[in-house]
């Protein structure tokens, strides 16, 4: 059909994108041209591709500019001008691709109104997959990305629905990608008021998120922006999209900074969502600040100030008791990163009577427990929190010394030995009440201490000795 060999299916159905004269993004275009199909030789046609009817003297063959198939002139009578074939005057246009290619031309045209009705119709066409082939193959998707850089409203409606429901086809992502549809969602996006077009701009974006070749284009096209300003809107179900599109663009470290820093004061609205009374919103909020705190020291410093000076939000999730296991999973999960703090550990001395009495309320989920014997541990290393967790020590041999999973084993060993540095008379006094046994069986078990042991106490204690 073209020069081009890269098929794409969609449903079952074999698309061969239209290709670009010239730069592929065409969002950042003044204008754009598609490349024109090579015409199918004359020798290779016997019968039309259409009626399959058998040419012949009176059958004749003729070329359909936009598809370049050969076709009797009952399928291939329309006459068009094509503008975005390089053709001015009316050329012969086939029956399956007249319908498309009507709507491309008039999309072109300097008249709004034509403007709107192309955008309209090719819209209307996305929507089933024999429409998306149409549209993929006669440049309607270049044309609506074009379109989006005008400011009409009622446009942007048209096409951000349109590129809705061409994002929902992952087969075609690498082709919207490189067309420069992120740049005209975010575009949109950030123009829009209507709930219709947020929802499904935002929609489109998280779909992006969700691939991780996408998300790095999303990133570096803009996206973070509009869609942290949509994470407070007040229509809470745009807000939450907007919530798990952060949640996704936030696995990349690279982001952390922006959005740390960033001038629409995401930090403090993320951290109020975690107060939310919704516990999905609850939950994807503190998965996206357990990210955060995945990274520098700086960043954590950052989310714990902050929330400080907010209202110890994380502190009052951790009191709570949300039918969601994954709300206190994540906010454990935040805890044990931002524990890890130096600077950090006044302004989070609240929160470790309430993770260490989790350990004895909230036995059932093996990763709450694994999250909070981290945290505890993490808070172990420092010793002015010793005295805060001695007490508890009890709950980390039951829950965890003791415990078959090694995860809760080991992070308990390594919570215990910090203790024994700092408070060796008490936590030893603990463990002889019980616990000693289990903590010398999970000595045992973890691998290469024993070797280690045992060297450090052969440099130390010497085996032979000159007489006293
Ligand atoms: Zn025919
Ligand atoms: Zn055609």
């Amino acid at each position: 059909m073209s020069q081009n060999n890269n098929i794409i299916k969609v449903e079952g159905r074999e698309i061969n994108p239209a290709k670009v004269d010239g730069p592929s993004d065409v969002f950042s275009s003044a204008s754009f041209q598609l490349a024109k199909s090579r015409w199918q030789e004359d020798n290779d046609a016997n019968i039309c591709v259409l009626c399959n009817q058998k040419f012949n003297q009176i059958r004749r063959k003729h070329h359909c500019r936009q598809c370049g198939r050969v076709l009797c002139s009952k399928c291939c009578y329309a006459k068009m001008p094509l503008p975005q074939l390089g053709y001015g005057d009316a050329e012969r246009v086939c029956d399956f691709c007249k319908p498309v290619c009507e709507l491309v031309t008039k999309a072109r045209s300097p008249m709004l109104s034509y403007e709107l009705e192309g955008a309209k119709g090719l819209s209307e066409f996305v929507r089933d997959p024999d429409g998306v082939k149409r549209v993929v193959e006669t440049g309607g998707l270049q044309t609506l990305i074009w379109l989006a850089r005008q400011g009409d409203e009622q446009m942007r409606g048209y096409i951000i629905s349109a590129l809705h429901c061409l994002a929902m086809h992952t087969s075609l992502h690498p082709v919207l990608a490189e067309s420069g549809t992120i740049k005209a969602v975010c575009s949109i996006l950030s123009n829009a008021d209507a709930e219709q077009i947020l929802i499904d701009g935002i929609s489109s974006l998280m779909i992006f998120c969700k691939s991780s070749d996408l998300k790095t284009q999303a990133i570096k096209d803009g996206a973070l922006h509009p869609v942290l300003t949509l994470c407070n809107h007040s229509q809470d179900a745009i807000a939450l999209v907007a919530l798990k599109t952060l949640s996704l663009i936030v696995e990349h470290a690279g982001t952390h900074t922006a959005i740390i820093e960033s001038e629409r004061s995401a930090l403090p609205k993320v951290l109020a969502l975690t107060a939310s009374s919704d516990e999905q919103v609850q939950e994807v909020s503190l998965k996206l600040l357990a990210h955060l705190s995945m990274g520098t020291d700086y960043h954590r410093q950052r989310i714990v100030q902050e929330d400080f000076t907010t209202g110890k939000g994380i502190l009052k999730v951790l009191r709570s008791n949300p039918n969601n296991i994954q709300v206190l999973c994540n906010a454990a999960c935040l805890v044990g990163n931002l524990a890890t703090s130096e600077h950090s550990q006044g302004a989070l001395q609240e929160v470790i009577d309430p993770l260490c009495l989790m350990l004895g309320s909230h036995t059932e989920s093996v990763e709450l427990t694994t999250h909070v014997i981290r945290a505890i541990a993490n808070f172990a290393k420092y010793p002015q929190n010793a005295w805060r967790l001695i007490p508890y020590l009890a709950h980390f041999t039951r829950s965890c010394l003791k415990s078959a999973n090694n995860a809760l084993k080991f992070q308990a060993t390594r919570c215990i030995l910090h203790l024994l540095l700092h408070s060796t008379n008490e936590t030893t006094e603990g463990l002889m009440k019980e616990g000693a046994a289990e903590l010398l069986k999970g000595l045992v078990e973890i691998p290469e201490l024993m070797e280690s042991m045992h060297k450090s106490i052969l440099k130390n204690v010497s085996e032979r000795c000159r007489p006293m």
